[in-house]
Formats: structure tokens, C-alpha cells, sequence
């Protein structure tokens, strides 16, 4: 099970410390890992600060060439270099803001996994391409033009745009067939098992139903990351459908 926190552009590093502080007398679970997605600029300092906590840190981007004049951008070399070991790609965010492409987003991964960081790639459809029953469309001419052509382990984030920070989440069904579309389509093209984390709008209420949906292997979690409370109750919850589900095979 993962849990990715992605801190987008928020904290300083006062409240980076004083979060680091709570995470040091937790008891982390080996079957649930956590990693944080703090801006770019705090990486360094975060990383310094988890040595001795059993989470991982990761990068909110990085750009589709290892070296160059591309002002302000952040190369897997680099994320790497600092401590990371996840990479989250195309977020929607930057695929609006920053006018990012499938193919840039999938020469992104390809560098990522050249220099060992295991790329998160985030998918989603809008509310119109939902309402129109062109979700499951898009979201599979996003996966093939995306993914790698080889790659050994990647991980997928479906984030529907319309439920990030707007608190509405999809009903259970939509976010099943999305998962196990999503799965199929990886194994059919690339024979590979992949991943799939929700994100959008998760938080301690609904984060039990979340998971209790088939294929979903954890979660993104943006607004609900920044307090170290919400963040840990999520985690608990995740430790505790995990027990419960194993106590409930055996
Ligand atoms: C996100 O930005 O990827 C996200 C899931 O945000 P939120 O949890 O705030 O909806």
C-alpha cells in the first residue's frame, strides 16, 4: 500500500520541522510506505530531517532532459542526487499550467527511470469528458501516449481533475472500472502489473471507502497532506484496512 503526500507548493521551513517532529515517535507499518512531495527547494532540507524515519521523499516533476538551459526546471539527476526515489509526472496541474504533453510527460519517465526513480504518473478526465461517458477514452489515449516503452516498475495515480480539492469523489463503481481498466490496458501493452493510487479529495472520512474499492493500491493526497494529523490519521486507517483484510484471508 502507498501513500503519497504531495505538498505542492506549501510549507516553509518552520512547519516542515515542526511536521518532522510528529513523524519521529510514529510507529510506521513496513506494509503501508509513505512518501512526502515537498516543493523542490525543501528537498534537500527534508531529506536531512527523515534520515532516521522510514519514509521516502520524492520530487514533484522533473523535465525531460538530463542537462540544459531550461531555467527553473529539475532534472531526475538531481532529485536522485538529494535523496528521492519517486517522481510524480503529469499531474494535471502542470499539464494546465505548464502546457505539459503525453510525450513530454513519457520523456520525463523514460529519463526518471534511467536515473532510478520510480515515476508516479498521474491520469484523470475532466468533468465534461465524465459527463459525456469519454472518460475511459481519454484516460486510455493518456496511458498509451504516457508510459514508457520499457520500464521495470511505474506506478499510475488516477486523478479525476474534477475531484481534486473540490471535496466530490467518485462513486465506488467509476473508481473500480477506472483501476481495473486502467491495469488491463498497462498488462495488455506492456505485460506489466502495475500500481494504481486514487487521488482527489481524499481525507480521514473517506479514505476507508477509498481503499475498500477493488485495485486500489493507495492513494495521492494533496490539502489533506498538510497537516500532520489528517496525514496520519489517513495512514492509520490504511494500516488498519490492511490488518483487517489480512486478518479477514487468513
Ligand atoms: C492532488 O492535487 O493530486 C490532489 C489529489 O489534491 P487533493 O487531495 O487536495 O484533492
Amino acid at each position: 500500500m502507498f501513500i503519497a503526500a504531495n505538498w505542492k507548493m506549501n510549507l516553509d521551513k518552520k512547519s516542515i520541522q515542526s511536521f518532522v517532529e510528529y513523524l519521529q515517535s510514529y510507529k510506521f507499518s513496513k506494509n503501508v510506505q509513505l512518501c512526502i512531495f515537498p516543493p523542490t527547494i525543501y528537498i534537500d532540507f527534508l531529506s536531512n530531517l527523515i534520515r532516521n524515519i522510514p519514509i521516502s521523499i520524492g520530487g514533484q516533476n522533473c523535465h525531460h532532459q538530463s542537462f540544459g538551459a531550461f531555467t527553473g526546471e529539475v532534472s531526475a539527476i538531481s532529485l536522485k542526487e538529494f535523496g528521492c526515489d519517486y517522481v510524480i509526472l503529469g499531474h494535471s496541474e502542470r499539464r494546465i499550467y505548464n502546457k505539459e504533453t503525453n510525450e513530454s510527460i513519457k520523456k520525463s519517465a523514460q529519463f526518471a527511470i534511467e536515473y532510478n526513480l520510480s515515476p508516479i504518473i498521474c491520469v484523470g478526465e475532466n468533468l465534461e469528458q465524465r459527463e459525456n461517458g469519454k472518460a475511459i477514452d481519454f484516460i486510455e489515449k493518456q496511458i498509451t501516449n504516457c508510459i514508457p516503452d520499457e520500464f521495470k516498475e511505474i506506478i499510475i495515480a488516477y486523478e479525476p481533475i474534477w475531484s481534486i480539492g473540490t471535496g466530490k469523489i467518485p462513486h465506488q463503481d467509476e473508481i473500480r472500472e477506472m483501476h481495473k481498466y486502467i491495469k488491463e490496458i498497462i498488462l495488455l501493452k506492456s505485460k506489466k502489473k502495475v500500481k494504481v493510487l486514487y487521488g482527489g479529495s481524499v481525507n480521514e472520512q473517506n479514505i476507508q471507502e477509498i481503499l475498500s474499492v477493488n485495485n486500489v493500491d493507495g492513494v495521492l493526497v494533496g490539502g489533506a497532506s498538510l497537516k500532520i494529523k489528517d496525514l496520519l490519521a489517513i495512514y492509520g486507517s490504511a494500516v488498519k484496512h490492511l490488518e483487517k483484510n489480512l486478518i479477514f484471508k487468513d
